[in-house]
C-alpha cells in the first residue's frame, strides 16, 4: 500500500547551502555574450581551463548563431580531445517505485492512484539482470523511489544480487545508484556493497521552483538534497553525480548552479562530481510538464556544448529521454555516456507487460528513445565512435581524486581508448550478429592503424587476439 505522510520531519541540515541565487543571476545580468567575448571563454576552455561562472554566464548569454556556432564547434574539439572517440554505455533498472514524495512531474509521485506499483523481489531483479546480461550489458544504474522500504540496507543488498548475477557469458561490472538522500551512514552501507556512482538530481536548484515542484514528502528539503553528496564524499564515496531537471526553470540559471556544484565540491573535497546530468522533462502520467521553461531543441544542444566547455573533465550523460536525433547530435557537443536497450516498465527487460507499447502508468516518464543496445552500438559504430563498456578505472582504483590525476593528455590513448576497444570486441565476440561485428572490427581496425605508437599498437592487438580466443575482461 502507498504511504502519503501528512508530515515529515525534515532533517536538519547543518551546513551553508552553496547556491547564492543573487550571483547567479547578477552574473546572468552582467555578462555581455558577443562573440569577442565568447571566442576569448572558448580560448580558455579550449586550453582545458575550467571556466569561472562569469565566463560561463558569457557562453550562456551568447545567442547569435554565429556565437552559439563557435560554442558548439569548441565543444567539439574539446570532447574530441578530453574524451577520443569513445561513448560509454549503461542501461537503467528500476527496482521499486514506491513514493513517498509528490514531485509534480514524476509519474510516480504519491498521490498519484493510478501508478502501479511495484518492488521487484529477489527472483525479479535475478530475472531482470539476466535479461540484461543477455543484452551484453556490463553498467547498470539501480533506480528507486523515495520509500522507507528503500533503506541503505536495502538499496546495498539489491547491489550484491546484481554483482552476483553471472549468466551465460554475462556479468554486471558496475552498478550505479539514482535514489534518495542518505544520510553519512547510509552512504557508508552503500558504499560498502561496492557501488560506483551516487547520482542525485538536484532537480531545480532555484529555491521557489524547487518549492513548487515538491509539495509534500521529505523532498520538500531543498537544503537537505543539495548538501547529499558532500556528505556522500564525508562518507568516503569518491564518485557522485549531479543532475537538473530542465524545464522546471530557467535552463540558463540551472547551467549555471550545476557548474557551481561541480566548482563547490571540487573546491572542498578536491573530487568533482564524476558526471552531469540534464534530463528534460518529459509526459508523465499525471505528471506536469511546466510549460513556460520548457527548453527547445535548439537551447538544449547548446546548453550540452556549454556545460562541456564550462567542465571539460566531468563525464556527462544524455539519457533515451531524449530521441534519437537530438542524442546524436549532443553526442558531438559533449556527452560520453548513453544508455541503450532501454526500458522503464518494472520487471519489463525479463517479461514485456506491455509487448512493446509504453504505459505511462507503469511507468516514470515517457521514453524516446527505446531502441535496442544493438541498434545503438550499430550508430555508435556509423559515427565513427567506439561503444564502451569499461570499468577498468574503477576496477583499479583510479576513481575519485586519482580519478582526476589520470584524467589528461595520454591517459585516454594508453587506457581508455584501449579498454574501450577491449570490451567492444568482448561485446562483438559474445552478442553481435555478423554485420555488426564485422562493421565493429572494421571500425577497431582504424584505431589501430591511426595508432603512431606501434609498441602499444601490437601490445592492443595481441589482448584483442586473446579475447577473440576467448579470454574476458581484460583491461589495463
Ligand atoms: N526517487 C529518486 C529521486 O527523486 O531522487 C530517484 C529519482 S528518479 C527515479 C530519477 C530522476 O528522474 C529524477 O531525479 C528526475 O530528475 C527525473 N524525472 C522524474 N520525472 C521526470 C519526467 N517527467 N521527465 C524526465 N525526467 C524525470
Ligand atoms: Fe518519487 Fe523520485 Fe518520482 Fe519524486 S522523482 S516522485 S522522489 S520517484
Amino acid at each position: 500500500m502507498q504511504f502519503v505522510p501528512e508530515k515529515y520531519a525534515l532533517p536538519d541540515v547543518p551546513m551553508q547551502p552553496f547556491i547564492d541565487a543573487a550571483e547567479i543571476e547578477q552574473y546572468l545580468l552582467s555578462a555581455r555574450g558577443d562573440t569577442a567575448c565568447v571566442q576569448e571563454v572558448v580560448r580558455k576552455s579550449l586550453a582545458k581551463g575550467r571556466l569561472s561562472l562569469p565566463e560561463v554566464a558569457v557562453l550562456l548569454k551568447a545567442d547569435s548563431p554565429a556565437a552559439v556556432q563557435l560554442i558548439k564547434d569548441a565543444a567539439q574539439t574539446l570532447k574530441s580531445a578530453v574524451y577520443g572517440n569513445r561513448i560509454v554505455l549503461f542501461a537503467p533498472l528500476y527496482v521499486g517505485n514506491y513514493c513517498v514524495n509528490d514531485c509534480t512531474y514524476c509519474g510516480f509521485r504519491a498521490t498519484n492512484s493510478e501508478a502501479v506499483r511495484v518492488t521487484l523481489d529477489r527472483r525479479q531483479l535475478i530475472r531482470e539482470v539476466e535479461a540484461l546480461e543477455e543484452q551484453g550489458q556490463k553498467r547498470l544504474i539501480l533506480v528507486f523511489g523515495e520509500h522507507p522500504a528503500y533503506s541503505p540496507e536495502y538499496i546495498a543488498e539489491a547491489v550484491r544480487t546484481v554483482y552476483a548475477v553471472k549468466h551465460g557469458a554475462g556479468e554486471i561490472r558496475r552498478v550505479n545508484i539514482n535514489a534518495a538522500p542518505l544520510d553519512i551512514d547510509g552512504f557508508r552501507t552503500v558504499k560498502a556493497a561496492g557501488i560506483g556512482t551516487y547520482q542525485i538530481f538536484q532537480e531545480s536548484y532555484h529555491r521557489e521552483s524547487y518549492k513548487r515542484c515538491h509539495p509534500r514528502g521529505p523532498k520538500q528539503a531543498y537544503d537537505n538534497r543539495l548538501t547529499a553528496l558532500d556528505r556522500a564524499l564525508e562518507a568516503g564515496l569518491d564518485d557522485v553525480g549531479i543532475g537538473a531537471l530542465f524545464g522546471l526553470y530557467d535552463w540558463r540559471f540551472e547551467v549555471m548552479a550545476l557548474v557551481r556544484h561541480a566548482n563547490h565540491l571540487e573546491a572542498c573535497y578536491n573530487i568533482g562530481p564524476h558526471t552531469i546530468s540534464f534530463p528534460r522533462l518529459q509526459a508523465a502520467s499525471h505528471g506536469d510538464t511546466g510549460g513556460a521553461f520548457a527548453v527547445p531543441d535548439e537551447a538544449f544542444t547548446r546548453l550540452v556544448a556549454i556545460l562541456r566547455l564550462a567542465v571539460p573533465y566531468t563525464g556527462l550523460i544524455c539519457t533515451a529521454r531524449e530521441g534519437g536525433a537530438v542524442r546524436r547530435e549532443v553526442l558531438r557537443y559533449g556527452v560520453s555516456q548513453i544508455d541503450g536497450g532501454t526500458r522503464l516498465e518494472l520487471g519489463s527487460y525479463a517479461d514485456m507487460h506491455s509487448g512493446g507499447v509504453q504505459n505511462l502508468h507503469r511507468e516514470q516518464f515517457r521514453l524516446n528513445d527505446a531502441r535496442s543496445l544493438a541498434a545503438i552500438v550499430d550508430e555508435l559504430l556509423d559515427d565513427g565512435l567506439i561503444p564502451s563498456f569499461c570499468t577498468a578505472c574503477y576496477r583499479k582504483g583510479r576513481t575519485g581524486e586519482h580519478f582526476m590525476e589520470f584524467s589528461v593528455p595520454g591517459f585516454i590513448k594508453r587506457f581508455c581508448t584501449p579498454n574501450a576497444v577491449f570490451t567492444l570486441a568482448e561485446y562483438l565476440e559474445d552478442y553481435a550478429g555478423d554485420a555488426l561485428r564485422q562493421k565493429g572490427y572494421a571500425v577497431i581496425e582504424n584505431i589501430l592503424a591511426a595508432d603512431a605508437d606501434n609498441a602499444l599498437a601490437d601490445d592492443i592487438g595481441h589482448r584483442l587476439q586473446r579475447i577473440r580466443n576467448g579470454a574476458r575482461d581484460v583491461f589495463y
